[in-house]
């Protein structure tokens, strides 16, 4: 195989939403391909990298997880500065997480980075049972700010590693 033509990127990625929505658990669950089940919310801080191949290019991520500063409902600017790509993650199972994230999204925003690759995750579709977020709401609000949209679990694995495979694939595009 040759890899001409193939791209090197190196991406700041950064995760933001609700405390408990999960974001430290899908960095793990891509990361170290675990589940965490008495984590608590406030480990972590971290900063992690991840390298993802994808036919197109290969994608160093640097992903910046918050230490728990999101309690406050703020961030300090430094957080986002800088970031090619934005995870936004909510929990289906709180309306309260998706109205937060809805918060966050229009913060994104507000830093008018054109570029920005943003992904809305409703996150914990394995507690279908509980949940009090439906997918076309979840949906509908991505297509009209254009952030893609993808259910995940990061307990069960489903969909972690295609939302960072997408998230690739659309860095790669950009460059
Ligand atoms: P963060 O505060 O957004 O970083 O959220 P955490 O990753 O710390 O997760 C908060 C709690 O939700 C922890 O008890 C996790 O084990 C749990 N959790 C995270 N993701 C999932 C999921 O996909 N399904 C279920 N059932 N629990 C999850
Ligand atoms: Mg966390």
């Amino acid at each position: 195989a040759t890899m001409r033509g193939s791209k090197n990127i190196q991406a700041k990625l950064v995760l933001l939403g609700d405390m408990g929505t999960g974001k430290t658990s899908l960095v793990l669950r891509f990361v170290k391909g675990q589940f965490y089940d008495f984590q608590e919310s406030t480990i972590g801080a971290a900063f992690f990298t991840q390298i993802l191949s994808i036919n197109e290019a290969t994608v160093k991520f640097d992903i910046w997880d918050t230490a728990g500063q999101e309690r406050y409902h703020s961030l300090a600017p430094m957080y986002y500065r800088g970031a090619a790509a934005a995870i936004v993650v909510y929990d289906i199972t709180s309306m309260d997480s998706f109205e937060r994230a809805r918060k966050w999204v229009e913060e994104l925003q507000r830093q008018g980075n054109p570029n920005l690759v943003m992904v809305l995750v409703a996150n914990k579709v394995d507690l279908e049972a509980n949940r009090r977020v439906e997918t076309e709401n979840g949906e509908l609000y991505a297509h009209e700010n254009g952030l893609l949209y993808i259910e995940t679990s990061a307990k069960t694995a489903q969909n972690v590693n295609e939302l960072f495979y997408e998230i690739a694939k659309r860095l790669a595009k950009a460059r």
